[in-house]
């Protein structure tokens, strides 16, 4: 039996969090790679004009590159933007390229602009098993683009001070999505990023994330590391970087616990 079970349906999981640097695109580049080393078809979809998960993943993404803004400006399918992750056999990036820095301005006259990520990915025929929406941070129309296309909405939450403040609005913004644009979209799963044992302060945050959230919080939590950090600077996740090493085993951890529970669920999450 595999070691991490594939769901019987396609899950698109936007990953968001408004604040920068809470562990989005480090999330999204080590949850892909842990279930696609273990047998799933996965699509990372980079939504931010940063690139950060394209890097992340070593796919190239200079200006003027098929990327996900052709996808929903242009109505280019995904397949034509969508680049194999190199070592990484089930795994595919759509990349953003600085191109989408004027996405949110340009689409805004655009028919259906909440849904063109939606439609993009239902286009997409060939079978998948997760596509992982690696999202900006910020509330724009490119995030409500990708809470409309996804069932599922995972929120890293740093381990750090100020961890919940905001959190309220993403909060308000998913229920307004699932009110007017998008019925099926829920928080699934919450995960705890970038937890130092040492302080007291992590713990306290776990602890009441734990007691606000409840069952959604993965068990599994991801200690701050090095290795962690370094391996974006090499083009890879830190479970090919360095598999051995805390931050590797926790996202896998992770990554099988998401799975499990998407199984346990009959696939729909
Ligand atoms: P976001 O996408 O939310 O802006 P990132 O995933 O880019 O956040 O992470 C922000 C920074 O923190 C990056 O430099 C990343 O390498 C680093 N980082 C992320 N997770 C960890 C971790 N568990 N330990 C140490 N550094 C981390
Ligand atoms: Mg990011």
């Amino acid at each position: 039996a595999a070691l991490i079970p594939r769901p019987a349906h396609r899950r698109i999981m936007c990953i968001a969090n408004q604040k920068g640097g809470v562990g989005k695109t480090t999330t999204a580049v080590n949850i892909a790679v842990a279930l696609a080393l273990h047998g799933s078809r996965v699509m990372v979809i980079d939504l931010d004009p940063q690139g950060n998960a394209s890097t992340g993943l070593s796919v190239e993404h200079h200006a003027g590159l098929n990327s996900i803004y052709d996808c929903l400006t242009d109505g280019l399918p995904l397949a034509e933007a969508a680049q194999t992750v190199e070592g990484i056999p089930n795994l595919l990036c759509v990349p953003a390229t600085i191109d989408l820095a004027g996405a949110e301005i340009e689409m805004v006259s655009v028919v259906a602009r909440e849904s063109r990520l939606k439609r993009a990915i239902a286009a997409y025929q060939e079978p998948l098993d997760y596509v992982f929406i690696d999202c900006p941070p910020s509330l724009g129309l490119l995030t409500v683009n990708a809470l409309v296309a996804a069932e599922e909405v995972l929120i890293p939450i740093q381990c750090e001070y100020y961890a919940l403040e905001g959190l309220g609005q993403l909060l308000r913004n998913v229920e307004l999505v699932k009110a007017h644009l998008n019925p099926s979209v829920w928080i699934s799963t919450i995960l705890l990023t970038m937890y130092d044992g040492r302080t007291k302060l992590a713990d306290q945050v776990a602890q009441e994330v734990r007691e606000h959230f409840g069952d959604v919080v993965l068990d599994a939590v991801i200690p701050r590391s090095v290795r962690v950090s370094e391996a974006p600077g090499y083009g890879q996740s830190v479970l090919t970087y360095d598999p051995g090493s805390r931050g590797s085993t926790s996202y896998f951890d992770a990554a099988k616990q998401l799975a499990e529970r998407g199984a346990a669920a009959g696939g729909k999450a």
